[in-house]
């Protein structure tokens, strides 16, 4: 029976109560990403497991232990998404899109699924917003996309989140990187765990980013990427570096981060939060990606993107209280008795609903004092109470529960508007108290 009424593990309701600190999130960052040209594309919750193998990268934590992968009933091996580039890339491939004018700039939100080990910050569900920008080789494309990354955390208010940047350049150079990795690393074979000695012999690279204390003890003196640099990579982190500062957008270095997924090349970056006890939190990362179109059949194209994790960063910003839009709450609650006061009711209400305001009546048959406790525990800024009087004189009171100040509106065609003038009368009022509480202070 516990099955029926406990979600499966790693997995997280979102309540009422943070609904509207997802939506204010949500709506941030497509409209932030909208300011720098990106359109929202959104593709399905799951796909053919081959694209995740082939994208991905098969030496990945991803893809050997994380995946959600099964059957279907036609006998299609399907996996549900683990991240947002690998479906984006194809549907962008299948639908045509980058026959458009380059570079193609699309953003994404939407929940993605790994088996790892449910913890603080992480779960088997969980969501991402991310970008991805095609057929652009320029470093201002990798700049460009760093840029956002601080204008999203800059139009949040998310204060102490670092771009950590780092570049592991291309297949070239990464052909030195690696038997120079190899060479390291043969030297532990006797310590490393069972999946880095099979990436090893793969992709010595991975190990980097290996989570065991004790490979990543080893990685900590192994040769840095930056040092194999081509001369071509090495001035395309230059680029990148310099077009960053000119425009004054934080980053440091940091020559460890190798990124989890396989497909990318030189600039790679993570969104480091570190709190006061020093615990970093990686909010997001990303990177170019040269292969990856080409890999799944599309043009030879290079791709840019980053992702972050939304429910880090919700967890991030509430830590830091930060601010967010304060809740809807009702508007107008219209209180009746009777049975023709509740036919009016009704109507009163969708008219206010049509106008734009949030409006409530009475769904219980409760009585006016039921009903008038009923508008107080859903915060209505205003309540009018209908009864045989109101209707026969075709006017009600209308009462600012807060103020608790009064005012005659018709039950007319004039209605809406009179509440809409009460309503703004009362906001102008606030804001003039406001404005001479300023003056009295100068
Ligand atoms: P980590 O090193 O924490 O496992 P990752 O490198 O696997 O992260 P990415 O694949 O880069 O993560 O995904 C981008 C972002 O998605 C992460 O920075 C993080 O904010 C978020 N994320 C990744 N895995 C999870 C998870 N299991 N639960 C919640 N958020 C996650
Ligand atoms: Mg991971």
């Amino acid at each position: 029976m516990a099955l029926l009424t406990t979600a499966p593990r790693g997995t997280k309701d979102i309540l009422p109560r943070d609904s509207a600190k997802w939506q204010y999130i949500e709506r941030t960052l497509l409209t932030t990403a909208a300011l720098f040209g990106y359109k929202e594309m959104r593709v399905p919750t799951f796909e053919h497991t081959e694209l995740f193998n082939r994208s991905v990268g098969e030496t990945t934590d991803v893809v050997n232990k994380e995946m959600y992968t099964f059957q279907d009933k036609g006998g299609r091996s399907i996996t549900l998404r683990p991240e947002g580039t690998a479906g984006m890339a194809r549907a962008a491939i299948e639908n045509g899109l980058l026959g458009d004018a380059l570079p193609v700039k699309l953003s994404y939100v939407l929940s993605c699924f790994r088996y790892e080990k449910p913890q603080s910050g992480r779960f088997r569900e969980f969501h991402q917003f991310g970008v991805e920008m095609y057929g652009a080789t320029s470093p201002a494309a990798d700049a460009e996309v760093i840029a956002l990354v601080h204008e999203i955390y800059d139009t949040l208010g998310v204060e102490g989140i670092q771009v950590e940047l780092n570049s592991i350049g291309c297949p070239t150079c990464r052909k030195r990187y690696h038997e120079a990795l190899k060479a390291y690393f043969a030297q532990y074979t006797d310590q490393l765990c069972p999946t880095c000695l099979e990436r090893l012999e793969k992709n010595p690279m991975r190990i980097l980013d290996c989570k065991s204390p004790v490979c990543s003890a080893i990685a900590e003196g192994a040769p840095k990427v930056l040092d194999y640099l081509c001369e071509d990579c090495a001035d395309h982190f230059e680029q990148v570096k310099a077009l960053l500062t000119q425009a004054g957008i934080s980053y440091v270095v940091n020559p460890t981060i190798v990124r989890g997924l396989d497909y990318y090349t030189r600039t790679v970056f993570e969104c480091v939060f570190t709190d006061k006890e020093g615990n970093r939190l990686v909010c997001g990362g990303g990177g170019r990606y040269g292969g990856l179109l080409g890999e799944l059949g599309g043009p030879d194209y290079e791709g840019i993107g980053f992702a972050m994790g939304l429910e880090r960063l919700l967890k991030v910003m509430i830590d830091q209280g930060c601010d967010f839009p304060p809740e809807e709450t009702c508007d107008v609650y219209i209180a009746s008795m009777g049975d023709k006061a509740g036919l009016k009711a009704f109507q009163l209400v969708n008219l206010l609903r049509s106008d734009g305001f949030q409006a409530q009546s009475d769904l219980m048959g409760r009585s006016i004092k039921a009903q008038m406790k009923y508008a107080n525990k859903i915060g209505a800024k205003y309540t009018i109470v209908l009864g045989d009087n109101e209707l026969e004189q075709g006017e009600a009171t209308l009462k600012s529960m807060y103020s608790g100040s009064t005012r005659t509106v018709p039950l007319d065609d004039r209605f809406s508007d009179a509440i809409y003038e009460e309503i703004m009368s009362t906001a102008y009022a606030d804001l003039e108290d406001a404005m001479e509480h300023l003056e009295e202070k100068k």
